[in-house]
């Protein structure tokens, strides 16, 4: 086992929201020495148009896989021998059985190296542009059976993405998904991710949080005890800058914690990365 930097969660200018090119992003993840270096474009089919564009998101757009899979296969490519390019998908799950048909064939079509799977959504909006009217009990436990939903998604994936991603878009004061409050649904989602053999992410994308990791230090510490042991960093990052963000403190805690690897899945197959 080696150690080698790696950032599996990032954006360029594909999806709407990304804002530096793939080019720019590659070049900075080498410059910065990372050894595999993820793209997760998004791609939101469990988007409802119309209702992300009456609640604000009027920039929002489908990502156009064509090109994106045809410029970071020839990226991937010309990096061959100096990073390992991951060519990935961020899917957002729905429940919606032709979204998730859609998924399946977006995978079957393009083959990505590895897919993120992401909750985002409830009934078609983004959490970044729902209001939240309900209490935190309610609303998080919505939450959490979706997230639970999405393991069984109809469609393959690797990587279970930003667990608490709600929690960076509710009006609660304490956001926190405290382990007491929501025991059963959290160890639920932890035993099936490792039932299932997938890999859970630790996302350092987090400015609106007290917490310094989705999810939080806690509930890493209950899959470690459940028995997990795949896990993903990723900065999520949308602009160069943000690449490999927080990654020492993330390593810090899972060493704490006692994770000693992280895991890389491309194409089916998981490489172990020495923490
Ligand atoms: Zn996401
Ligand atoms: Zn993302």
């Amino acid at each position: 086992m080696h150690k080698f930097l790696t950032d599996l969660h990032t954006h360029t200018a594909f999806s709407y929201d990304g804002r530096d090119t793939a080019v720019e992003m590659l070049a900075h993840a080498q410059k910065q020495g990372i050894a595999f270096f993820g793209v997760s474009e998004h791609f939101d089919y469990d988007c409802d148009k119309t209702l992300m564009h009456k609640a604000g998101c009027t920039d929002w757009l489908d990502i156009d896989a064509e090109e994106y899979f045809h410029k970071l296969r020839h990226l991937q490519e010309d990096y061959a021998g100096v990073m390992n390019v991951l060519v990935g998908a961020e899917f957002g799950y729905s429940k919606n059985a032709d979204a998730q048909g859609r998924y399946v064939l977006t995978y079957e079509k393009y083959r990505p190296d590895y897919v993120i799977n992401s909750v985002h959504c409830d009934g078609g909006l983004d959490f970044a542009f729902t209001r939240f009217t309900e209490d935190k009990a309610t609303v998080y436990g919505r939450y959490l059976r979706l997230v639970r939903d999405s393991l069984d998604a109809a469609y393959p994936y690797d990587i279970v993405g930003h667990i608490g991603y709600i929690a960076r878009y509710v009006p609660f004061e304490n956001k926190d998904f405290s382990l007491e409050e929501f025991a059963a649904e959290i160890d639920d989602i932890l035993k099936t991710i490792i039932q299932k053999d997938k890999i859970l992410e630790v996302n350092s994308s987090n400015k609106q949080l007290s917490n310094r990791t989705l999810p939080a230090e806690p509930i890493l510490e209950r899959y470690y005890q459940l028995g997990g042991r795949k896990i993903s960093y990723g900065s999520d990052a949308h602009f160069k800058a943000r690449i490999g963000d927080k990654r020492e403190e993330v390593v810090a805690m899972l060493k704490r914690i006692g994770f000693t690897y992280l895991t890389v899945p491309c194409r089916g197959e998981h490489i172990k990365v020495e923490l």
